[in-house]
């Protein structure tokens, strides 16, 4: 028998990423299943980014790349922030990653000590705790839910805040529950943690162009935090480009450096053919981002106005990413006769099984009384969708 090391007892496997496998093993046996468990956008990278990575080839980037990425996508990267979000990185406080996600785990790996407090508005995206815990870190969960459109107020986020406290991490638009913060929120939020210069706020931007009620905000864009604020972001969502694996981060000096350190310590360089890729996608037109955008809005509008004729489900109205995120309580403890639904995971398999749909149990982001939809596919496969899971629910008495 392999024993493998303890710190793998100490996170659970990404539920998003196991909804997905499940889904795929089932469609491999021949079992029609729309997969609405994974987020990621179901539109090909645009042609101009797709472009500029033949020509990457061509051109020869073909070598290691510097740890921290290219110099000119760093560049466009500090002029992306400056001009989009109001924020002042330069070149040498950016880190280029192999997605958003190592971009995360450079950082909480770089700032935490065993025992460090890491406060997590919940619902979250599921690796943040989990990554906190590879850190040897503690998460710290602030609940929210419903009836605040889940967004946790700035007393509740103070309340939490203790001497071991060392960051605040969270997503706006936030994944799984498509809130936004605006302005005024992110200043009240940011105006509280000015009375505590050792916390740092991690600030999970990938969803920025996906929002339906208006200009994204930063909270790095404010004087007084900003030198405490790491500002995370990355082509997947933007530009569906999730498989080209980019992501970034701006930070303070010391913490660009430590990332740098690790990560050329783990995987080196991010791919040289998706550096020039995104490059061409920062600098090039945003159109074809908005066109996705209208896309997710419509869809969105679409999924909500189906899920209002589903009996039980309580919704926010999400104004980005692309997730609803009902609460779904109403049904637990009811049966069709041969499975009780006990829980959310219960409810997903039912749906899995029952309806061949793919969904996410809210367990992992903190949730235990939602399930996770991502909207994020045809409007076909939504509608059909839809109609098979208000089918299967219907049974549960
Ligand atoms: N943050 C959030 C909130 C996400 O939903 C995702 C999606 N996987 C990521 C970070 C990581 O994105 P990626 O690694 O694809 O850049
Ligand atoms: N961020 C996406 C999601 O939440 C992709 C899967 C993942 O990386 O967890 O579904």
């Amino acid at each position: 028998m392999i024993e493998l090391a303890s710190r793998l007892n100490r996170i659970v496997e990404s539920n998003t990423l196991r909804m997905a496998k499940l889904s795929r093993e089932l469609q491999a046996q021949g079992k029609d299943v729309i997969n609405l468990s994974l987020g990621e956008p179901d539109f090909q990278t645009p042609q101009h980014i797709k472009d500029a990575a033949k020509k990457a080839i061509d051109d020869g980037f073909t070598f290691y790349t510097p740890v921290v990425g290219y110099l000119d996508l760093r560049q466009a990267i500090s002029e992306k922030f400056k001009r989009e979000n109001g924020l002042d990185y330069p070149a040498d406080q950016i880190v280029v990653s192999t997605g958003a996600k190592q971009s995360i785990i450079n950082v909480l790996l770089s700032l935490l000590n065993a025992g460090d407090e890491v406060i997590i508005p919940t619902p979250f995206w599921v690796s943040y705790s989990e990554m906190v815990k590879l850190s040897e870190g503690v998460p710290v969960y602030v609940h929210s839910n419903v009836t605040q459109d889940y967004k946790p107020t700035v007393s509740q986020i103070e309340a939490a805040i203790t001497p071991k406290t060392k960051a605040f991490i969270f997503s706006s638009p936030c994944n799984p529950t498509g809130s936004v913060f605006t302005k005024d929120e992110l200043y009240s939020i940011a105006k509280m943690f000015e009375k505590y210069p050792n916390i740092y706020i991690i600030s999970d931007e990938i969803y920025e162009h996906i929002n339906f009620i208006g200009k994204h905000e930063s909270i790095g864009q404010f004087d007084f935090i900003k030198d405490r604020v790491i500002t995370i972001n990355g082509m997947s969502k933007g530009f569906a480009m999730t498989g080209w694996r980019l992501g970034y981060i701006g930070a303070p000096k010391l913490i660009a450096q430590a990332c740098e350190k690790l990560q050329g310590q783990f995987t080196s360089g991010a791919n040289s053919i998706a550096q020039r890729a995104a490059l061409a996608a920062l600098q090039g037109s945003l159109e074809p981002t908005l066109e996705m955008t209208k896309a997710f809005h419509r869809r969105r509008d679409l999924v909500l106005g189906l899920m209002k004729e589903i009996e039980g489900f309580k919704l926010n109205i999400p104004g980005g990413a692309f997730y609803v995120f009902p609460d779904v309580s109403s049904y637990f403890g009811k049966s069709d006769g041969a499975t009780v639904i006990n829980n959310c995971e219960d409810l997903c398999m039912y749906i899995l099984h029952n309806a061949n749909v793919s969904i996410v149990g809210g367990d992992s982001f903190g949730a235990p009384e939602c399930v996770r939809f991502s909207y994020a596919t045809s409007d076909e496969k939504l509608v059909e969708a839809i109609k098979r899971i208000k089918e299967a629910l219907s049974k549960l008495k």
